[in-house]
């Protein structure tokens, strides 16, 4: 297991099998469930416990990442690596970067299949359940990724954006094929098709911006789920966390 990762990394490095936690407040947000607001009965969380237990078992985390110099770029606009991705108020959102970090992570295909054949078998709640946990586990993924470069950039004496991915926030899925480009996703294992669509279907595709004048937490307040206890750059306590506790790091 490798649970270490250089934020500067120019040639991609891949992580496996991270202790990852799955937010059961994420989980029930996938089924529609307002936190604080709804609030399922038993026999709800009775499927939600079992799909958990399904989906810790068969997930395989895993994570590809690549920094890249950027080049030039315009307030919608960052080059990098020979590509040109067009993001909306990248400048103003993420200030000034040096470098980007292209990221590619899933869960791996195992909880999709075992979907498929609990629709197959008729076993409606639980198979909406384990998708939902596959969702909220790659989200987490996603997050621990976040959270590792963060303190990778700490070291680093540099600064690391929130991850912003194709297809949200005004960033045109069609750019997938470029970030795949920056960071191909065949160390994982995850393909893109002509229509952008990721396989694995749980896997996230996202990029970060890097430097010292770097903004962070433009997006969310990247401590806010980040486990490292006795960080002296933490912004805000933690509420709960993206990693598997008990290793004394939490
Ligand atoms: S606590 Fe906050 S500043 Fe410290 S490593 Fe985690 S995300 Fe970064």
């Amino acid at each position: 297991m490798t649970a270490a990762l250089s934020v500067l990394s120019p040639t991609a490095a891949v992580l496996e099998g991270l202790p990852l936690a799955i937010d059961r407040d994420e989980v029930l947000r996938f089924q529609g469930y307002q936190k604080n607001v709804d609030h399922p009965g038993p026999p709800v969380l009775a499927i939600f416990e079992e799909a958990l237990a399904l989906g810790l078992e068969l997930m395989a985390p895993r994570v590809v990442y690549r920094t890249v110099a950027v080049t030039g770029g315009a307030p919608d606009r960052i080059d990098a690596g020979g590509e040109r991705l067009q993001i909306p108020q990248i400048a103003r959102l993420w200030g000034a970067v040096e470098a980007v970090g292209a990221g590619i992570c899933t869960v791996g295909e195992a909880i999709e299949e075992r979907v498929r054949r609990l629709f197959d078998a008729r076993e409606l709640p639980l198979a909406v359940m384990l998708d939902s946990v596959g969702s909220a586990a790659v989200e987490s993924l996603a997050e621990h990724a976040n959270d590792l470069l963060c303190q990778a950039g700490l070291r680093a004496g540099t600064k690391v954006t929130n991850r912003i991915s194709p297809g949200y926030a005004g960033w045109d899925t069609a750019e997938q094929a470029a970030l795949f480009r920056l960071c191909p996703g065949d160390p994982i294992g995850v393909r893109l098709n002509e229509a952008c669509f990721m396989t694995p279907g749980k896997s996230i595709s996202w990029l970060v911006g890097i430097g010292p004048g770097a903004r962070v937490d433009h997006y969310f307040t990247q401590c806010r789920r980040c486990w490292m206890r006795d960080c002296a750059y933490r912004r805000t306590p933690a509420a709960t966390t993206v990693r598997q506790p008990g290793d004394g790091v939490w």
